[in-house]
């Protein structure tokens, strides 16, 4: 069985990360998206119990799709699953550099896994999860960036105009 994985924030997940899962999702008999506690330096809008969830609501109609939160190494984690793949996306050059040491630093961790980049479709190439929070703070129309079951529970974290 060909298993990758999928590392990430997810802080939240937009379309632009459900976009790469779901091509992923096509090439591999499994995919694993994994919420990595190393991206939680920084305190984010959603604990990883959150982001798994909100994961979880989107990708639920992939069947060999799972969602999973990890505290480690990504290389330690993609061995004790099995998986053959790391996969990431690349949006424009700017990516480039840091997924590029990433992946080196990854490959002598975990010389059996390979890292594999998957262009970003030019709709969703400006996308991060930092715009759709810095849209959403401001009262702006979050609608064509993230899947519409989770667009709700965004805007009342983040839209200071809404009160829960
Ligand atoms: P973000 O920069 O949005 O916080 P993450 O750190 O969660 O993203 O990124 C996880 C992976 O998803 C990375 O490989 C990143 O390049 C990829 N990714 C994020 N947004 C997009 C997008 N709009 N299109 C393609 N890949 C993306």
């Amino acid at each position: 069985m060909k298993i990758a994985v999928c590392p990430g924030s997810f802080d939240p997940i937009t379309n632009g990360h459900l976009e790469i899962i779901r091509r992923a999702s096509r090439m591999f008999d499994k995919v694993i998206v994994v919420v990595m506690s190393n991206y939680f330096k920084k305190t984010g809008a959603f604990t990883p119990d959150e982001r798994v969830e909100l994961i979880k609501r989107v990708t639920g109609d992939i069947p060999n799709v799972e969602v999973d939160f990890s505290y480690g190494l990504l290389a330690d984690y993609a061995r004790e699953k099995n998986a053959i793949a790391i996969v990431k996306g690349l949006r424009a050059v700017s990516d480039f550099d840091t997924e590029f040491q990433q992946a080196l630093a990854n490959k002598k961790l975990n010389p059996e896994v390979e890292t594999v980049f998957f262009t970003a479709s030019g709709e969703n190439m400006y996308l991060s999860s930092s715009v759709v929070k810095q849209i959403c703070e401001f009262g702006g129309d979050i609608s064509e960036f993230v899947p519409p079951e989770i667009r709700d529970d965004i805007e009342k974290r983040l839209r200071k105009d809404i009160k829960i």
